[in-house]
Protein backbone atom coordinates (compact mmCIF):
# COMPACT_ATOMS: atom_id res chain seq x y z
CA UNK A 1 0.00 0.00 0.00
CA UNK A 2 1.16 3.61 -0.71
CA UNK A 3 2.21 5.58 2.26
CA UNK A 4 -0.09 8.54 2.97
CA UNK A 5 1.70 11.43 1.91
CA UNK A 6 3.42 14.15 4.16
CA UNK A 7 1.56 16.77 4.94
CA UNK A 8 3.24 20.15 4.10
CA UNK A 9 3.39 23.42 4.93
CA UNK A 10 2.98 26.26 3.06
CA UNK A 11 3.39 30.12 2.78
CA UNK A 12 0.68 32.13 0.08
CA UNK A 13 2.20 35.04 -0.75
CA UNK A 14 -0.56 37.31 -2.49
CA UNK A 15 -3.18 35.20 -0.54
CA UNK A 16 -5.95 37.76 -1.28
CA UNK A 17 -5.45 37.92 -4.75
CA UNK A 18 -6.77 35.80 -7.81
CA UNK A 19 -4.13 33.18 -8.06
CA UNK A 20 -3.68 33.20 -3.93
CA UNK A 21 -7.65 32.99 -3.42
CA UNK A 22 -7.63 29.88 -6.17
CA UNK A 23 -4.96 28.32 -4.31
CA UNK A 24 -6.46 28.68 -0.87
CA UNK A 25 -9.69 27.03 -2.59
CA UNK A 26 -7.47 23.90 -3.80
CA UNK A 27 -6.10 23.85 -0.22
CA UNK A 28 -9.37 23.97 1.11
CA UNK A 29 -10.25 20.68 -0.63
CA UNK A 30 -7.24 19.05 0.84
CA UNK A 31 -6.63 19.57 4.45
CA UNK A 32 -5.20 16.19 4.92
CA UNK A 33 -2.61 17.42 2.69
CA UNK A 34 -1.19 20.65 3.58
CA UNK A 35 -1.23 23.30 6.22
CA UNK A 36 -1.22 27.13 5.66
CA UNK A 37 2.02 28.25 7.78
CA UNK A 38 1.90 31.98 6.54
CA UNK A 39 -0.70 34.29 4.50
CA UNK A 40 0.06 38.03 3.15
CA UNK A 41 -1.84 40.69 1.40
CA UNK A 42 -1.50 44.43 0.71
CA UNK A 43 -4.69 45.40 0.53
CA UNK A 44 -8.22 44.18 1.06
CA UNK A 45 -7.35 43.64 4.84
CA UNK A 46 -10.89 41.96 5.34
CA UNK A 47 -9.90 38.96 3.15
CA UNK A 48 -7.35 38.73 5.09
CA UNK A 49 -8.94 38.60 8.20
CA UNK A 50 -11.23 36.28 6.66
CA UNK A 51 -8.53 33.61 5.19
CA UNK A 52 -6.72 33.83 8.99
CA UNK A 53 -10.16 32.30 10.82
CA UNK A 54 -10.79 29.85 7.86
CA UNK A 55 -7.16 28.49 7.55
CA UNK A 56 -5.58 29.64 11.40
CA UNK A 57 -2.21 30.39 9.96
CA UNK A 58 1.17 30.57 12.38
CA UNK A 59 1.65 34.41 10.78
CA UNK A 60 -0.29 36.82 8.64
CA UNK A 61 1.79 39.93 6.41
CA UNK A 62 0.34 43.21 5.78
CA UNK A 63 1.86 46.16 3.94
CA UNK A 64 2.48 48.31 7.25
CA UNK A 65 2.60 48.37 11.02
CA UNK A 66 -1.26 50.30 10.50
CA UNK A 67 -2.46 47.33 8.80
CA UNK A 68 -1.35 44.98 11.11
CA UNK A 69 -2.48 46.66 14.33
CA UNK A 70 -5.78 46.99 12.66
CA UNK A 71 -5.56 43.31 11.57
CA UNK A 72 -4.25 42.14 15.01
CA UNK A 73 -7.32 43.53 17.18
CA UNK A 74 -9.82 42.19 14.76
CA UNK A 75 -8.14 38.82 15.14
CA UNK A 76 -7.81 39.08 18.72
CA UNK A 77 -11.44 39.39 18.48
CA UNK A 78 -12.29 36.68 16.56
CA UNK A 79 -10.23 34.61 19.07
CA UNK A 80 -7.89 33.56 15.74
CA UNK A 81 -4.05 33.12 17.48
CA UNK A 82 -2.56 33.96 14.12
CA UNK A 83 0.85 36.31 14.74
CA UNK A 84 0.66 40.02 12.58
CA UNK A 85 3.62 40.96 10.91
CA UNK A 86 4.27 43.91 8.34
CA UNK A 87 6.48 45.05 5.36
CA UNK A 88 9.17 43.48 3.26
CA UNK A 89 11.35 42.17 5.72
CA UNK A 90 8.38 40.06 7.17
CA UNK A 91 7.59 38.38 3.66
CA UNK A 92 11.09 37.59 3.18
CA UNK A 93 10.74 35.79 6.88
CA UNK A 94 7.63 33.84 6.10
CA UNK A 95 8.97 32.72 2.36
CA UNK A 96 12.42 31.18 3.87
CA UNK A 97 11.29 29.92 7.48
CA UNK A 98 12.37 26.74 8.20
CA UNK A 99 9.37 24.83 9.04
CA UNK A 100 7.90 25.48 5.14
CA UNK A 101 8.13 23.48 2.50
CA UNK A 102 6.36 25.51 -0.45
CA UNK A 103 5.79 28.60 -1.06
CA UNK A 104 2.76 29.98 -3.54
CA UNK A 105 4.72 33.04 -5.14
CA UNK A 106 1.64 35.13 -6.34
CA UNK A 107 2.34 39.12 -5.29
CA UNK A 108 2.03 41.20 -8.33
CA UNK A 109 4.75 42.38 -10.19
CA UNK A 110 8.38 43.86 -9.10
CA UNK A 111 7.84 43.73 -5.38
CA UNK A 112 7.41 40.19 -5.33
CA UNK A 113 10.61 39.82 -6.42
CA UNK A 114 12.22 39.50 -3.11
CA UNK A 115 10.57 37.17 -1.40
CA UNK A 116 9.91 34.58 -4.39
CA UNK A 117 14.10 34.96 -4.24
CA UNK A 118 14.79 34.44 -0.60
CA UNK A 119 12.23 31.02 -1.24
CA UNK A 120 14.32 30.12 -4.37
CA UNK A 121 17.60 30.86 -1.96
CA UNK A 122 16.56 28.84 0.76
CA UNK A 123 15.61 25.86 -1.55
CA UNK A 124 11.80 25.53 -1.12
CA UNK A 125 9.54 24.07 -3.35
CA UNK A 126 8.47 27.15 -5.59
CA UNK A 127 5.26 27.89 -6.93
CA UNK A 128 5.87 30.91 -9.52
CA UNK A 129 2.57 33.02 -10.47
CA UNK A 130 5.10 36.19 -10.11
CA UNK A 131 6.41 36.04 -14.02
CA UNK A 132 8.07 39.29 -13.30
CA UNK A 133 10.14 38.05 -10.88
CA UNK A 134 11.89 35.71 -13.44
CA UNK A 135 11.23 38.39 -16.14
CA UNK A 136 13.53 40.81 -14.23
CA UNK A 137 15.94 38.69 -12.60
CA UNK A 138 16.05 35.29 -14.45
CA UNK A 139 19.44 34.33 -14.64
CA UNK A 140 20.07 35.06 -11.00
CA UNK A 141 16.95 33.61 -10.21
CA UNK A 142 17.50 30.62 -12.06
CA UNK A 143 21.17 30.42 -10.55
CA UNK A 144 19.81 30.81 -6.80
CA UNK A 145 17.35 27.88 -7.87
CA UNK A 146 20.38 25.66 -9.09
CA UNK A 147 22.55 26.37 -6.53
CA UNK A 148 19.74 25.95 -3.46
CA UNK A 149 18.43 22.56 -5.17
CA UNK A 150 14.81 24.58 -5.07
CA UNK A 151 12.07 23.22 -6.88
CA UNK A 152 10.64 25.53 -9.31
CA UNK A 153 7.15 24.47 -10.58
CA UNK A 154 5.03 26.85 -13.11
CA UNK A 155 1.86 28.01 -12.74
CA UNK A 156 1.51 30.13 -15.51
CA UNK A 157 -1.11 28.41 -17.37
CA UNK A 158 1.13 27.93 -20.33
CA UNK A 159 4.21 27.13 -18.37
CA UNK A 160 2.45 24.75 -16.60
CA UNK A 161 1.59 23.18 -19.85
CA UNK A 162 4.91 23.43 -21.20
CA UNK A 163 6.55 21.82 -18.23
CA UNK A 164 3.63 18.67 -18.27
CA UNK A 165 4.63 18.50 -22.18
CA UNK A 166 8.40 17.96 -21.67
CA UNK A 167 9.94 15.11 -20.85
CA UNK A 168 9.68 13.93 -16.84
CA UNK A 169 13.03 15.13 -15.36
CA UNK A 170 13.92 17.57 -18.06
CA UNK A 171 16.95 19.66 -16.77
CA UNK A 172 17.26 22.30 -19.57
CA UNK A 173 19.30 20.11 -22.13
CA UNK A 174 16.75 21.32 -25.14
CA UNK A 175 18.70 19.59 -27.98
CA UNK A 176 19.60 15.95 -25.77
CA UNK A 177 15.60 16.31 -24.93
CA UNK A 178 14.95 16.48 -28.76
CA UNK A 179 12.73 19.62 -28.25
CA UNK A 180 12.68 21.80 -31.53
CA UNK A 181 9.64 24.67 -30.06
CA UNK A 182 8.09 25.77 -27.61
CA UNK A 183 4.47 27.01 -28.68
CA UNK A 184 2.76 29.47 -25.97
CA UNK A 185 -1.23 30.04 -26.45
CA UNK A 186 -2.16 33.49 -26.24
CA UNK A 187 -5.83 34.13 -26.16
CA UNK A 188 -5.85 37.38 -28.02
CA UNK A 189 -7.75 39.56 -24.77
CA UNK A 190 -10.68 41.64 -25.43
CA UNK A 191 -9.11 43.47 -28.13
CA UNK A 192 -8.35 41.18 -30.70
CA UNK A 193 -10.78 42.02 -33.44
CA UNK A 194 -11.22 45.62 -32.24
CA UNK A 195 -10.15 48.35 -35.03
CA UNK A 196 -6.35 49.40 -34.02
CA UNK A 197 -7.69 53.41 -34.29
CA UNK A 198 -10.55 52.45 -31.61
CA UNK A 199 -7.64 50.80 -29.21
CA UNK A 200 -6.79 54.69 -27.95
CA UNK A 201 -9.77 55.19 -26.36
CA UNK A 202 -10.90 51.93 -24.50
CA UNK A 203 -11.26 51.98 -20.87
CA UNK A 204 -9.70 50.29 -18.00
CA UNK A 205 -12.89 47.98 -17.58
CA UNK A 206 -13.10 47.10 -21.30
CA UNK A 207 -9.63 45.88 -20.96
CA UNK A 208 -10.24 44.24 -17.43
CA UNK A 209 -12.80 42.22 -18.89
CA UNK A 210 -10.73 39.35 -20.31
CA UNK A 211 -13.20 36.88 -22.48
CA UNK A 212 -11.66 33.62 -20.63
CA UNK A 213 -10.27 34.47 -17.17
CA UNK A 214 -11.30 36.44 -14.19
CA UNK A 215 -7.62 37.73 -13.11
CA UNK A 216 -6.22 40.83 -11.45
CA UNK A 217 -6.32 43.95 -12.99
CA UNK A 218 -2.76 44.29 -13.77
CA UNK A 219 -2.60 40.82 -15.76
CA UNK A 220 -5.67 41.52 -17.39
CA UNK A 221 -4.18 44.86 -18.87
CA UNK A 222 -1.18 42.96 -19.64
CA UNK A 223 -3.30 40.16 -21.23
CA UNK A 224 -5.10 43.31 -23.68
CA UNK A 225 -2.18 44.91 -24.68
CA UNK A 226 -0.45 41.26 -25.10
CA UNK A 227 2.61 42.26 -22.90
CA UNK A 228 1.52 39.36 -20.88
CA UNK A 229 2.39 37.34 -23.44
CA UNK A 230 5.98 39.08 -23.69
CA UNK A 231 6.73 38.25 -20.40
CA UNK A 232 5.46 35.13 -20.74
CA UNK A 233 8.32 34.70 -23.83
CA UNK A 234 11.10 35.92 -21.18
CA UNK A 235 9.58 33.33 -18.37
CA UNK A 236 9.73 30.27 -20.44
CA UNK A 237 13.29 31.52 -21.65
CA UNK A 238 14.37 30.80 -18.20
CA UNK A 239 12.66 28.44 -17.03
CA UNK A 240 12.94 25.70 -20.25
CA UNK A 241 16.42 27.28 -21.07
CA UNK A 242 15.12 27.75 -24.57
CA UNK A 243 16.70 30.76 -27.08
CA UNK A 244 14.16 33.42 -27.76
CA UNK A 245 13.63 31.83 -31.21
CA UNK A 246 12.66 28.57 -29.90
CA UNK A 247 9.54 30.74 -28.34
CA UNK A 248 6.81 30.80 -30.70
CA UNK A 249 2.95 32.19 -29.59
CA UNK A 250 0.25 31.96 -31.48
CA UNK A 251 -3.57 33.39 -30.60
CA UNK A 252 -6.06 30.61 -29.42
CA UNK A 253 -9.28 32.50 -28.52
CA UNK A 254 -10.68 29.75 -26.65
CA UNK A 255 -8.06 29.41 -24.08
CA UNK A 256 -8.22 25.36 -24.10
CA UNK A 257 -4.85 24.05 -25.47
CA UNK A 258 -2.30 25.51 -22.77
CA UNK A 259 0.52 25.34 -24.81
CA UNK A 260 2.90 23.11 -26.81
CA UNK A 261 6.16 21.42 -27.15
CA UNK A 262 7.32 20.78 -30.52
CA UNK A 263 10.08 17.82 -30.85
CA UNK A 264 12.16 17.02 -33.61
CA UNK A 265 10.29 14.06 -34.85
CA UNK A 266 7.59 15.63 -35.84
CA UNK A 267 5.29 15.12 -32.56
CA UNK A 268 3.25 18.16 -30.95
CA UNK A 269 2.46 17.50 -27.19
CA UNK A 270 0.28 19.98 -25.65
CA UNK A 271 -2.19 20.06 -22.27
CA UNK A 272 -5.65 20.98 -22.25
CA UNK A 273 -8.27 22.02 -20.22
CA UNK A 274 -10.85 24.35 -19.42
CA UNK A 275 -9.71 27.27 -18.17
CA UNK A 276 -9.17 27.21 -14.71
CA UNK A 277 -6.44 28.24 -12.83
CA UNK A 278 -7.18 25.73 -10.58
CA UNK A 279 -5.77 23.50 -12.20
CA UNK A 280 -2.11 24.66 -12.59
CA UNK A 281 -1.95 25.67 -9.05
CA UNK A 282 -3.39 21.78 -8.13
CA UNK A 283 -0.61 20.05 -10.69
CA UNK A 284 1.88 22.20 -9.02
CA UNK A 285 0.72 21.77 -4.92
CA UNK A 286 0.46 18.01 -5.38
CA UNK A 287 3.27 17.53 -7.89
CA UNK A 288 4.35 14.54 -8.97
CA UNK A 289 0.94 13.20 -8.06
CA UNK A 290 -2.38 14.06 -8.84
CA UNK A 291 -5.28 16.40 -7.21
CA UNK A 292 -8.48 16.52 -7.31
CA UNK A 293 -8.56 20.53 -8.41
CA UNK A 294 -12.38 20.68 -8.36
CA UNK A 295 -12.54 21.99 -12.32
CA UNK A 296 -15.18 20.35 -14.25
CA UNK A 297 -13.63 18.19 -17.11
CA UNK A 298 -13.23 19.20 -20.17
CA UNK A 299 -16.03 18.57 -22.61
CA UNK A 300 -14.43 18.30 -26.27
CA UNK A 301 -17.65 18.58 -28.11
CA UNK A 302 -18.85 21.08 -26.42
CA UNK A 303 -15.58 23.33 -27.06
CA UNK A 304 -16.23 21.94 -30.66
CA UNK A 305 -14.05 24.29 -32.44
CA UNK A 306 -10.33 25.31 -31.74
CA UNK A 307 -8.45 28.01 -33.79
CA UNK A 308 -5.14 29.16 -34.08
CA UNK A 309 -3.71 32.74 -36.01
CA UNK A 310 -0.49 34.60 -35.58
CA UNK A 311 -0.34 37.39 -33.50
CA UNK A 312 -0.93 40.85 -35.48
CA UNK A 313 2.60 43.18 -34.86
CA UNK A 314 0.59 46.41 -35.38
CA UNK A 315 -2.02 45.65 -33.04
CA UNK A 316 0.04 44.14 -30.44
CA UNK A 317 3.47 46.05 -30.30
CA UNK A 318 4.35 44.94 -26.78
CA UNK A 319 4.89 41.70 -28.08
CA UNK A 320 8.00 42.66 -30.07
CA UNK A 321 9.22 45.06 -27.42
CA UNK A 322 9.46 41.77 -24.98
CA UNK A 323 11.22 40.24 -27.83
CA UNK A 324 13.23 42.75 -28.00
CA UNK A 325 14.15 43.65 -24.20
CA UNK A 326 15.09 39.38 -24.29
CA UNK A 327 17.47 39.82 -26.95
CA UNK A 328 19.06 42.65 -25.49
CA UNK A 329 19.34 40.89 -22.32
CA UNK A 330 21.25 42.30 -18.89
CA UNK A 331 19.05 44.38 -17.29
CA UNK A 332 16.83 45.59 -20.35
CA UNK A 333 13.63 43.10 -19.12
CA UNK A 334 13.87 44.98 -15.99
CA UNK A 335 13.41 48.11 -17.98
CA UNK A 336 11.02 46.60 -19.75
CA UNK A 337 8.89 44.93 -16.67
CA UNK A 338 9.28 48.43 -14.73
CA UNK A 339 8.28 50.91 -17.79
CA UNK A 340 5.07 48.22 -18.04
CA UNK A 341 4.35 48.87 -14.33
CA UNK A 342 4.20 52.31 -14.48
CA UNK A 343 2.19 52.45 -17.95
CA UNK A 344 -0.47 49.98 -16.85
CA UNK A 345 -1.13 51.87 -13.47
CA UNK A 346 -1.05 54.98 -15.67
CA UNK A 347 -3.96 53.48 -17.62
CA UNK A 348 -5.63 51.89 -14.35
CA UNK A 349 -5.76 55.61 -13.31
CA UNK A 350 -6.78 57.02 -16.55
CA UNK A 351 -3.42 58.77 -16.34
CA UNK A 352 -2.82 57.49 -19.56
CA UNK A 353 -4.19 56.24 -23.10
CA UNK A 354 -3.78 52.35 -23.86
CA UNK A 355 -2.20 53.01 -26.39
CA UNK A 356 0.48 54.65 -24.97
CA UNK A 357 1.42 51.75 -22.93
CA UNK A 358 3.60 50.37 -25.90
CA UNK A 359 5.20 53.98 -26.05
CA UNK A 360 6.07 54.45 -22.67
CA UNK A 361 7.71 51.25 -23.11
CA UNK A 362 9.60 51.41 -26.12
CA UNK A 363 11.00 54.84 -24.88
CA UNK A 364 12.00 53.49 -21.90
CA UNK A 365 13.73 51.14 -23.41
CA UNK A 366 15.55 53.72 -25.58
CA UNK A 367 16.60 55.96 -23.10
CA UNK A 368 18.35 53.44 -20.40
CA UNK A 369 21.06 51.93 -21.58
CA UNK A 370 20.97 48.46 -20.46
CA UNK A 371 24.08 47.21 -18.42
CA UNK A 372 24.86 43.28 -17.22
CA UNK A 373 22.59 42.26 -14.67
CA UNK A 374 24.80 40.56 -12.62
CA UNK A 375 23.34 41.46 -8.70
CA UNK A 376 20.13 41.89 -7.83
CA UNK A 377 21.42 45.56 -6.94
CA UNK A 378 21.53 46.08 -10.98
CA UNK A 379 18.25 44.80 -11.10
CA UNK A 380 16.74 47.11 -8.80
CA UNK A 381 18.93 50.15 -9.81
CA UNK A 382 17.65 49.36 -13.83
CA UNK A 383 14.12 49.52 -12.60
CA UNK A 384 14.30 52.47 -10.74
CA UNK A 385 15.52 54.05 -12.90
CA UNK A 386 13.13 52.75 -15.78
CA UNK A 387 10.52 54.14 -13.20
CA UNK A 388 11.45 57.95 -13.39
CA UNK A 389 11.95 57.91 -16.94
CA UNK A 390 8.65 56.15 -17.54
CA UNK A 391 6.59 58.50 -15.21
CA UNK A 392 8.07 61.66 -17.03
CA UNK A 393 7.00 60.12 -20.38
CA UNK A 394 3.71 59.25 -18.38
CA UNK A 395 3.23 62.73 -17.50
CA UNK A 396 4.09 64.18 -21.06
CA UNK A 397 1.23 61.93 -22.54
CA UNK A 398 -1.16 63.00 -19.65
CA UNK A 399 -3.10 65.26 -21.55
CA UNK A 400 -4.16 63.07 -23.94
CA UNK A 401 -6.30 61.52 -21.45
CA UNK A 402 -9.93 63.45 -21.38
P1 LIG B 1 -4.01 40.19 -7.91
O1 LIG B 1 -3.89 41.65 -8.15
O2 LIG B 1 -5.36 39.57 -7.91
O3 LIG B 1 -3.32 39.82 -6.51
C1 LIG B 1 -2.06 40.29 -6.18
C2 LIG B 1 -1.68 39.93 -4.74
O4 LIG B 1 -0.44 40.60 -4.44
C3 LIG B 1 -2.69 40.42 -3.70
O5 LIG B 1 -2.70 39.54 -2.61
C4 LIG B 1 -2.12 41.76 -3.26
O6 LIG B 1 -2.54 42.15 -1.98
C5 LIG B 1 -0.62 41.47 -3.32
N1 LIG B 1 0.18 42.69 -3.56
C6 LIG B 1 -0.07 43.67 -4.47
N2 LIG B 1 0.88 44.62 -4.39
C7 LIG B 1 1.74 44.23 -3.43
C8 LIG B 1 2.93 44.81 -2.87
N3 LIG B 1 3.40 45.99 -3.31
N4 LIG B 1 3.56 44.14 -1.89
C9 LIG B 1 3.08 42.97 -1.42
N5 LIG B 1 1.96 42.38 -1.90
C10 LIG B 1 1.31 43.01 -2.89
O7 LIG B 1 -3.05 39.48 -8.98
P2 LIG B 1 -3.17 38.00 -9.59
O8 LIG B 1 -4.01 38.03 -10.80
O9 LIG B 1 -3.47 37.03 -8.50
O10 LIG B 1 -1.66 37.79 -10.09
C11 LIG B 1 -0.61 37.48 -9.20
C12 LIG B 1 0.61 37.06 -10.01
O11 LIG B 1 0.27 35.85 -10.70
C13 LIG B 1 1.01 38.07 -11.10
O12 LIG B 1 2.39 38.08 -11.22
C14 LIG B 1 0.37 37.51 -12.36
O13 LIG B 1 1.10 37.87 -13.52
C15 LIG B 1 0.47 36.02 -12.11
N6 LIG B 1 -0.53 35.21 -12.82
C16 LIG B 1 -1.85 35.40 -12.56
C17 LIG B 1 -2.81 34.64 -13.24
C18 LIG B 1 -4.28 34.77 -12.95
O14 LIG B 1 -5.07 34.01 -13.49
N7 LIG B 1 -4.70 35.68 -12.11
C19 LIG B 1 -2.39 33.71 -14.20
C20 LIG B 1 -1.03 33.55 -14.44
C21 LIG B 1 -0.10 34.30 -13.72
MG1 LIG C 1 -0.40 32.89 -18.56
Amino acid sequence: MKAAPKLRRITVLGATGSIGMNTLDVIARHPDRFEVYALSGHSQLGRLRDLCIQFTPRIAVTADAADAGRLRADLHAAGCATEVLSGREALIEIARHPDVDCVMAAIVGAAGLQPTLAAAESGKQVLLANKEALVMAGDLFMAEVRRARAHLLPIDSEHNAVFQSLPHGYSGDVTGSGVRRIILTASGGPFRQMSVDALFRVTPEQACAHPNWAMGRKISVDSATMMNKGLEVIEARWLFNVAPEQIEVVIHPQSVVHSLVDYVDGSVLAQLGNPDMRTPIAHALAWPDRLDAGVRSLDLCEVAQLSFERPDAQRFPCLELAYHALRAGGTAPAVLNAANEEAVSAFLERRLGFTRIADVIAATLDAIVGTPAATLDDVLDADGRARLVSRSLISRWREEVV
